[in-house]
């Protein structure tokens, strides 16, 4: 399927990533039509059509799937009902449900990852108090919690080591099920971007290095300072996840970086992602173009990093310090959210670095 320009590709998800994402299809001649529950949200300023529907508006899902020519996704946590009800009515979903379903269950992440051939941290299922404990005794008391849906940006999980109290850490999570995940001591986190089309052709994006605060991106920097061998091995497992999930589209796969170059798996995210944003100033192609050729039919860009850069995350009042100021800081990209709450991404900037 190769969607002429003019076609409509629909966006289920209206944040920052719909807003961008529909950026990209827009400069390249696409119609553009989003369904969100929300009122006001980023992506609503950027799209040709709007439906303001739950996701399990049955009715709303089939109006806006006669509108579609293509569907995809901005956030994981889509139901994947809402993408089965659309696929169902006979307009593909990029990616596919499956992808998601996966993505939507650290447990059943874990164990496509492992199935793939990737490496994970050692971790176990916890769906009561008494796993939790024999998990722990299992793993080691350094460990992470972490509720097995519903969980980003450090929600939904509790930090244990020796003497935490597990039953405390187990109510915390108000029974969700979880999982129990080693900690890992590593020496850098890095994402990596790939982007496969219909027929399996993948272009990988240069690796960021990646650091987060309180669970939260707060800055990526282009290229991680890796050896070659180590960055064409996370490419070349990026693949056979994109591959094992018959994925379309961009997807961000992160690692831990241990003993300078073991490459352990964290998670993936069915989506174009935050540790990418850097790829629209830096890249002959950006992360959100590339997302939109695939879903459309059209050849993948060149990925090519044109300089090194750097990304920074404005969260909460970062985004409330003087214009002048963040303009002096680098390229500014704001989201158009109204209210700066703590730890909500407000917009980002990007620097070129000396190479
Ligand atoms: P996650 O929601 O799983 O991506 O976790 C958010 C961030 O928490 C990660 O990017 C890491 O910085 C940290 N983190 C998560 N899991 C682990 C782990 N097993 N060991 C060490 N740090 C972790």
């Amino acid at each position: 399927m190769t969607l002429p320009p003019g076609a409509t590709i629909g966006i289920l998800g209206a944040g920052q990533l719909g807003r961008m994402l529909a950026g990209a299809a827009i400069r390249l001649g696409f119609r553009v039509h989003i369904l969100a529950p929300e009122d006001a949200a980023p992506a609503r300023a950027t799209c040709h059509a709007y439906t303001r529907a739950d996701y399990g508006d049955a009715g709303a899902l089939s109006a806006f799937a006669a509108a579609c020519d293509v569907v995809t996704v901005e956030f994981e946590n889509v139901p994947v009902a809402a993408v089965e009800a659309i696929a169902a009515a006979g307009v593909p979903v990029r990616p596919n449900g499956r992808a998601l379903a996966v993505a939507q269950d650290r447990a059943e992440e874990k164990r496509f990852l492992e199935a793939a051939g990737l490496v994970c941290a050692p971790w176990r299922p916890v769906d009561s108090l008494a796993d939790l404990e024999a998990a722990a005794a299992a793993i080691g008391p350094k460990a992470i919690l972490k509720t097995r849906r519903q969980g980003y940006d450090g929600k939904g999980q509790r930090r244990l080591d020796a003497g935490s109290d597990l039953a405390g850490a187990w109510q915390g999570l108000s029974g969700a099920p979880a999982i129990l995940e080693a900690h890992v001591a590593f020496e850098m986190e890095i994402s990596v971007l790939i982007a496969r089309d219909g027929e399996g052709a993948r272009i990988t994006d240069t690796p960021p290095q990646t650091h987060h605060a309180m669970g939260i991106l707060r800055r990526s920097r282009v290229p991680a300072p890796l050896p070659g061998a180590v960055v064409e091995e996370a490419k070349a497992l990026a693949g056979q996840l994109a591959d094992q999930l018959d994925y379309i589209g961009v997807l961000a796969l992160e690692f831990f970086v241990v003993s300078g170059r073991r490459l352990i798996a964290n998670e993936f995210a069915p989506r174009v992602h935050n540790s990418g944003h850097w790829s629209v100033e830096a890249c002959e192609t950006c992360q959100f173009e590339n997302h939109i050729r695939a879903v459309a039919g059209w050849p993948l860009g060149d990925p090519a990093l044109r300089f090194p850069a750097e990304m920074e995350n404005l969260i909460g009042e970062d985004a409330e310090a003087p214009v002048a100021d963040l303009l002096s800081r680098g390229r500014l990209t704001l989201y158009g959210k109204q209210a700066a709450r703590p730890g909500r991404k407000m917009g980002h900037l990007v620097r070129r670095l000396a190479p």
